[in-house]
């Protein structure tokens, strides 16, 4: 991978790696890009893998090679203090509570001592603290150079030192924001840059997704009134100039709230009924009425110029959300307890994505554990919108076929039955009672999570005496520890689960599988993207559903074996693997290790000594 990446970067063009767990690749990326001396942004997926490239494997590659290399990394501007807002919340001094109210005093202490204004420095504001909104800015509320503190802006600072390091480490957030140029007021990051190294390149289109549409969310919304009020009141605009407008929006936003939250999860537009056209016309009438009542305000400082800015750009979006969907953009909208986001997307972001990394002059590596399916790159390159990169796959250096074994059982109905998940738990009791625990029990929704959890809590010894986690519960960096100091435990989690979870040694022993992760085609976008396949005489199973699957499944399956000691066994329990032909497509996908439909093989599995144990 080193060597192919040592070429890339000197020959130009783009490549696409398959690096199996425990291939290295972040080393095998990092050597020659350091020793190649070019300009390099690494984009990772995850802030925890951010965190370890810069604190960990850039020190040490770096001191390896000899050579020192100035390194830096940019977060999301909401893990910076913004000085202004700061500034804002201090003169309006509303807070929810007391609480909040002291978490404030807080932060403004450490706002006065700081240098980097990163809020990870801060213990004891908890990370979902309202005051977080109040004291860090947003695309959409910062005032950029037009900002009185903008000499002193900690982000301002972050992305200069970024602007000059030898590499940047950012996360696919900052790369697409940067790629579209959703952070206006700031310079760009990638005109500088020789090469981008995307790791974990896997999720780089369903994150493109919310670069390449348009949403308005009614926490935007509230967000434009609140900051109404305190942007005028600081450039001194008599408050009756602006309130009734206020109150409008207010009140527009209010009923669309009524009107749509509360469902959970993300809908098709027509499931709004005409409510939804009616609070978008609505919306649109309000925040068109404050735009204009704010444009002859705007040359008053540069928070009025901002919130006009702000106020024109929503009343765009939601012209585009007023308009009916064609062949290319779908609308859809999200609904959460009280508040809800609509949203209109293009149903294909290849084209665009693959345009904008086309139109980077440099080198682009883009690397995962999961990106083919067999030995087949296309669909990962088509979605990535470079169907002509070049392609490398290398396997896990895991001796899967000694250390692992899968689980196929027998006798589990379809998973539509309506008592599937009781008969999966019927059929992994045996096998959570030999591995002592140590599992992740992985879920494909959190309805079969949620009554698994049930179930799991009722049930007596042996199941019920192991330590249930579930996820929702607690945080997921809590859960993983709990899970990996309980060293017994059972772990039950959907999607934040099936990646980028690295639990070494024999806390964990089995991961199961609830079923074949397809993608719901009742989910708007999926089902957009499936119609538009078919409209071009494609054939979206295969060509979409099917591939998109196998990987997410090589993601669930990659938790088990991450060093060369651990061992372990993968129980996939949903029956079309065996029953359907395409679960040779998935079965083919996977590492090569024993493959079993005999409880007891995995029962004799757990008896072996590992140190004898053979295939
Ligand atoms: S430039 Fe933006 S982020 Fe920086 S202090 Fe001003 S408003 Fe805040």
């Amino acid at each position: 991978m080193a060597v192919r990446v040592a070429e890339t970067l000197a020959g130009g063009g783009a490549l696409l790696v398959e690096a199996g767990t425990g291939v290295g690749k972040t080393f095998a990326y990092l050597v020659p890009a350091l020793l190649s001396g070019r300009r390099i942004i690494i984009s990772t997926g995850t802030r925890s893998l951010q965190d370890q490239l810069f604190g960990r494997d850039l020190p040490v590659v770096s001191a390896a090679i000899g050579r020192p290399v100035s390194v830096a990394m940019l977060k999301g501007r909401s893990n910076y203090l913004c000085l202004h807002r700061l500034d804002l919340a201090a003169n309006e001094a509303r807070f929810a509570s007391r609480e909040e109210a002291s978490w404030f005093t807080r932060i403004s202490l450490w706002a006065q001592a700081t240098d980097s204004g990163d809020i990870s420095e801060i213990e004891g504001v908890p990370e979902q603290a309202r005051v977080w909104p109040q004291v860090t800015s947003t695309a959409d509320n910062c005032l950029g150079s037009r900002c009185p503190l903008y000499e002193e802006c900690h982000l301002v600072e972050a992305r200069r030192r970024a602007m000059t390091a030898d590499v940047v480490v950012v996360n696919h957030h900052l790369l697409l924001a940067d790629m579209v140029l959703k952070e206006e007021g700031f310079g760009q990051l990638l005109p500088g840059a020789d090469a981008v190294i995307v790791d974990e390149a896997h999720q780089l289109p369903e994150t493109a997704v919310n670069f390449f549409g348009v949403s308005v969310g009614s926490r935007q919304l509230d967000g434009l009134a609140t900051d109404t009020v305190a942007e005028g009141l600081k450039a001194g605009i008599p408050l009756s100039a602006l309130e009734p407008l206020v109150d409008e929006l207010g009140k527009a936003n209010g009923q669309a709230r009524i009107a749509l939250s509360g469902r959970d999860g993300r809908l098709a537009w027509s499931e709004g009924g005409s409510a939804i056209d009616e609070a978008t016309a609505k919306l649109a009438e309000a925040v068109t009425a404050l735009a204009e009542a704010m444009r002859p305000l705007a040359d008053q400082g540069p928070g009025p110029e901002s919130l006009l800015r702000r106020a024109d750009s929503l009343v765009s979006a939601l012209a585009i959300l007023n308009q009916p969907d064609d062949s290319e953009r779908i609308r859809w909208f999200e609904s959460f307890r009280r508040s809800f986001a609509l949203h209109s997307t293009p149903v294909d972001v290849s084209r665009e994505l693959g345009d904008k990394v086309r139109d980077q002059a440099g080198v682009w590596i883009f690397t995962s554990a999961t990106l083919a399916v067999g030995d087949d790159f296309s669909h990962s390159a088509d979605r990535l919108g470079m169907p002509e990169a070049d392609t490398l796959q290398l396997d896990s250096p895991f001796d899967f076929q000694r250390q692992s074994m899968l689980y196929l059982p027998e006798g589990l109905p379809q998973p539509s039955a309506p008592d599937y998940t009781d008969s999966l738990l019927d059929s992994i009791e045996s096998v959570l009672e030999a591995s002592g625990g140590r599992a992740f029990l992985l879920f494909t929704s959190h309805r079969a999570l949620r009554l698994a959890a049930n179930r799991m809590r009722e049930a007596g010894p042996p199941i019920g005496d192991f330590p249930l986690l579930v996820q929702g519960d607690e945080p997921r960096d809590q859960l993983l520890r709990q899970f990996r100091q309980l060293g017994n435990a059972v772990l039950l989690g959907t999607s934040s689960f099936w990646e980028g979870v690295d639990v070494r040694g024999d806390a964990l022993e089995v991961v199961v599988i609830d079923k074949l992760p397809f993608a719901s085609p009742g989910d708007p976008l999926m089902s957009a993207r499936l119609d538009a396949i078919r409209a071009a005489g494609g054939r979206p199973f295969p060509e979409y559903q099917l591939p998109q699957a196998v990987i997410a499944l090589k993601q669930g399956v990659g938790r088990l074996i991450r060093d060369h000691e651990d061992r372990g066994v993968v129980v996939i329990c949903d029956p079309r693997i065996v029953g359907r032909s395409y679960g040779r497509v998935f079965l083919e996908s996977l590492p090569a290790m024993p493959v079993t439909r005999r409880l007891d093989d995995v029962l004799a599995f757990f008896d072996a000594d590992p140190s004898e144990a053979t295939a």
